[in-house]
């Protein structure tokens, strides 16, 4: 097994280029992470409309490179220009590939022809390597947008000296999207295909065909992992991935510790750190003056920070903060910061109305107020339906905020009961409140545990070096497989 692997990493998102959510933190992270384990890593990405612009501008450095990429698609040959750059404070490449009818439109998704976007976007990926002269070791994919060159690498891609024998990881961040289309793409593509039990008839299912045809398969926590495999969690491929059970892996995200420090971060109030947990009461202090609640220092402030959405457990939240609004397990203050469903923010506003003196709630997204709620609260709540991984858990623990969550997906992989948080099993009021309730009554009658519940948090490491170790992991047993 070479010591320095090449690793191509095809992602419809990189941070901070492009991001709609997880992936576009793990796509900016990771790469940077296994760089720093000593591995060749390139990253491609679409050259965006906005990236195009910034040509321009200068602001992201980017060099167009010389010449044209021919991408055989179809019968032909398409041509497609490409953009170099670096990921910040890193010397890992990243490639842009601009194709101006796919690419250079407002958004990144949300168009009919967005299979055909990706395909387009996956092969050229994979044919850039041709250009260089330089074979994989193993080309990591991420959901559906990327599953095409999975698909074209384990089928037609075969049939190539350069491409043959190359294995694939399918890493899977969000299962609900799918990428369904029709039979033509595989024209397009240039690929002959059987059809999949999974997809309906005459459909094509990207994210199926990722997981047919990856050497090995993983998503972002390990229990999350294991929750796919079940109808409950599959998104209607979990007899898929049942068949693949034992190719399916988990590994948690990282966090940025360099924007996640509470030593070092900006936007607190006063810096701490597990040796120095009093310097936290500033923030406390801070917290309580900017949501315009009593200066108190004798009960617990509960935080909760959250898209306002149906996969975070707001429908049992409701009867958890009127039970803790109305003393039930003793005086408590609370803040939540959150925006999304109007439903849950109406829910929230009128509690808030009608509790104004202990509770407020910010209905807004505001980056630079969530640090000051972890680093000033003293529990955070976390009530999820399904995580597959969760970044405020571990942000909340390295901020000392305790955490009261669900354990279900990377919230059960990162909270111990008892140990660095409190968990509860059912989706229930209940059973969030029994969690919560302990919670409180730990902090009440036993500081003592409740700081080592709080530097447990703090030691805990989640950062993207332990995670791309464990990438390496997988892309040597994919490699493995395929020798
Ligand atoms: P998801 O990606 O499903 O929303 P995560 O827990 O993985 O959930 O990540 C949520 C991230 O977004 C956390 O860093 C959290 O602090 C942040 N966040 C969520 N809502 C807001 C908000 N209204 N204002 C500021 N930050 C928010």
């Amino acid at each position: 097994m070479p010591e320095s692997l090449k690793i191509l990493f095809i992602s419809a998102e990189v941070a901070p280029f492009a991001k709609r959510g997880g992936l576009g933190d793990v796509a900016g992270s990771l790469p940077i992470a296994l760089k720093e384990l000593g591995h060749d890593v390139r990253v491609v990405m679409p050259a965006y409309h906005h990236i195009e612009a910034s040509l321009d501008s200068g602001q992201y450095d980017l060099e167009i490179l010389p010449g044209q990429l021919l991408v055989p698609m179809g019968r032909g040959l398409f041509p497609a220009g490409v953009f170099e750059g670096r990921l910040p404070e890193s010397d890992v490449p990243i490639y842009f590939i601009a194709e101006g009818n796919f690419f250079n439109r407002p958004e990144i998704y949300g168009y009919n022809d967005d299979p055909y976007r990706f395909a387009f976007f996956s092969r050229a990926a994979l044919e850039q390597t041709v250009a260089w002269g330089w074979r994989p070791d193993i080309v990591h994919a991420h959901d559906w947008h990327t599953a095409p060159a999975i698909t074209w690498l384990a089928t037609a891609g075969q049939s190539q000296d350069h491409f043959r024998g190359i294995p694939s990881l399918f890493t899977i961040h969000n299962l609900a999207h799918q990428g369904r289309t029709n039979w033509d793409i595989f024209d397009f593509l240039g690929i002959w295909s059987h059809s999949l039990v999974e997809e309906a008839f005459s459909e094509v299912n990207f994210m199926a065909r990722g997981i047919y045809h990856a050497t090995l398969i993983n998503t972002v926590s390990p229990t999350y992992a294991r929750e796919i495999l079940t109808p409950e969690g599959g998104a209607g491929l979990d007899g898929l991935l049942r068949h693949r059970a034992y190719d399916v892996h988990g590994i948690l995200n990282g966090l940025n510790y360099a924007e996640w420090d509470p030593e070092s971060d900006p936007r607190l109030a006063s810096h701490f750190g597990k040796d120095k947990l009093e310097a936290r009461q500033r923030n406390r202090q801070a917290l309580q003056a900017r949501a315009n609640l009593p200066l108190r220092d004798d009960l617990p402030l509960v935080a909760m920070i959250s898209r306002l959405d149906w996969q975070k457990g707001l429908d049992i939240t409701g009867h958890v903060i009127h039970l803790l609004m109305n003393n039930v397990a003793g005086e408590a203050q609370l803040v939540v910061l959150g925006s999304g469903a109007a439903e849950y923010e109406h829910m929230l506003a009128r509690l808030a109305d009608y509790h104004r003196e202990k509770m407020t709630v910010f209905l807004d997204y505001m980056p630079d107020l969530a640090p000051l709620i972890y680093g000033g609260s003293d529990i955070f709540l976390m009530p999820s339906r399904f995580e597959p991984c969760g970044l405020g858990q571990m942000i909340a623990m390295r901020y000392g905020s305790v955490p009261v969550v669900r354990a279900t997906g990377g919230l059960a992989d990162t909270v111990q009961d008892g140990i660095t948080g409190f968990t509860f099993f059912d989706y229930s009021s209940d059973a969030f409140w029994n969690a919560l309730g302990r919670a409180i009554y730990t902090y009440q009658v036993d500081q003592e545990s409740w700081q080592s519940i709080q530097t447990n948090g703090m030691m805990a490491d989640y950062s993207w070096k332990r995670s791309a170790q464990g990438y390496q992991q997988l892309y040597e047993w994919a490699m493995a497989r395929t020798i």
